[in-house]
């Protein structure tokens, strides 16, 4: 595998049958998914690693984010990568006066709780898209908002770039994999599960039609406050645009948490 620093040296080896993962490392199953079935498909695989500060606001955990470039390196190796593009955020940013902005998708939810965050997602993206030209580029559902935004950003600027979504990845008690869950004490981690329990349970109630939709939504809402998580949002949304919804067809149930100083997010996608 080959490691690449400088924007000058990936572009020259960009372009052709390439599959790009964009990540910011701390490597977990979830990231390997996504490379394993890149290398499936392309005839070269690069995996970008990259503490995006431009999607971070103030006071949130750039600073600590983990970060563990020799394990990362050991992994991606393993998963089959061909080239680990790591640049230094100088490199990345001798200076940003141009940002992507998607609207629509990116004031609500996420966007609403971290201002700013997606316009340096949109941004990171499509400089990775330039600087890699990949025939497709592989992302987790599990950042679900992540997804429609990146998926809005190329079919609004034509960019020529597949878009391959892959299932949530979750431990064996269904918590979603994430970076972040490395933050939970023992005792946060015991109750973590909670979170995909009641979108599971309240997919279950609306399937059954036990109520009206606002109640099983606040009954969600409710039962893990009850076990002292406090709810960001807990909604079910259109899978077009994010908008609220009370229909089942086409839509997900989205949630974030705080657990602790920990936010987690996690959604579950509802078949009508
Ligand atoms: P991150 O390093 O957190 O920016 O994530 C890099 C990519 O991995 C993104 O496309 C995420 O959506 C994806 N990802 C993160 N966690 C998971 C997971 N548990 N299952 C599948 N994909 C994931």
């Amino acid at each position: 595998m080959r490691v690449v620093r400088a924007i000058a040296e990936m572009m020259a080896l960009g372009g052709g049958d390439l599959g790009l993962v964009p990540t910011m490392g701390a490597f977990h199953e979830g990231h390997l998914t996504l490379m394993r079935e890149a290398r499936r498909h392309h005839t070269g695989v690069c995996v970008s690693l990259f503490v995006n500060p431009l999607q971070f606001g103030p006071g949130e955990d750039f600073e600590k984010y983990p970060r563990d470039e020799e394990r990362d390196h050991r992994l991606a190796e393993e998963a089959g990568v061909d080239i680990l593009f790591a640049p230094k955020r100088s490199e990345v940013y001798p200076r940003q006066s141009t940002t992507i902005h998607v609207a629509e998708l990116t004031d609500a939810w996420e966007g609403s709780v971290r201002p700013g965050h997606f316009d340096g997602v949109a941004t990171v993206v499509c400089k990775l898209f330039h600087i890699t030209r990949p025939r497709a580029a592989y992302f987790g559902w599990k950042d679900l908002q992540q997804c429609l935004v990146i998926r809005r950003m190329v079919e609004d600027l034509n960019m020529p770039v597949d878009l391959r979504f892959l299932d949530t990845v979750r431990e064996a008690d269904g918590l979603a994999m994430s970076s972040r869950n490395a933050y939970l004490s023992s005792e946060e981690r015991a109750r973590a599960p909670v979170i995909r329990e009641t979108l599971l349970r309240a997919e279950a109630e609306m399937r059954r039609g036990n109520g009206s939709i606002d109640d099983i939504l606040s009954g969600a809402r409710g039962e893990l406050e009850l076990l002292g998580l406090t709810v960001d949002y807990l909604e079910l949304v259109s899978m077009e645009n994010m908008q609220p919804v009370r229909c089942r067809t086409n839509a997900t149930l989205i949630v974030a948490v705080r657990l602790g100083a920990t936010r987690l997010i996690d959604n579950l996608r509802i078949d009508a």
